[in-house]
């Protein structure tokens, strides 16, 4: 059984227009914008534009759909931030982490943790 979707979670506002967002790339099925509290520099959030909490609610077409999308956010990052690779993962369910109830895939260009010599 899916999760309830929650309508007024934050990123169907985004979606709708009803909340603002730094749009990066926009296409009819899927939405790209920066993180509001970036974990790095070049920290995208990419998003579908149909209703599903977690990745196992999404259509095979909105699954393809944000596939692509982050393949073109993930290169378009390594190119603008001069990086070669990228990182990107997404959280199911508040125990695994996930804060937004409308499914999302983070980008980002490098690695999440610098690793320092000693
Ligand atoms: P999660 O932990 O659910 O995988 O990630 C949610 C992400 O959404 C976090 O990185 C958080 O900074 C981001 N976020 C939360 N609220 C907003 C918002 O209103 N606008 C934007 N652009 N990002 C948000």
């Amino acid at each position: 059984v899916n999760p309830i979707y929650d309508t007024n979670n934050i990123f169907a506002k985004i979606i709708a227009g009803e909340a603002p967002c730094v749009k990066v790339y926009e296409d009819d099925l899927t939405l790209a914008f920066m993180d509001i509290m970036p974990q790095k520099d070049g920290h995208v959030l990419v998003v579908p534009k149909e209703q599903a909490v977690t990745i196992y609610d999404l259509s095979a077409e909105a699954a393809q759909a944000c596939m692509l999308t982050v393949q073109k956010i993930g290169k378009a990052l390594e190119r603008a931030m001069g990086v070669t690779g990228s990182t990107i993962f997404q959280h199911n369910g508040s125990s695994a982490g996930q804060t937004v109830g409308h499914f999302h895939f983070h980008v980002f260009p490098g690695p999440l943790l610098v690793i320092k010599d000693h």
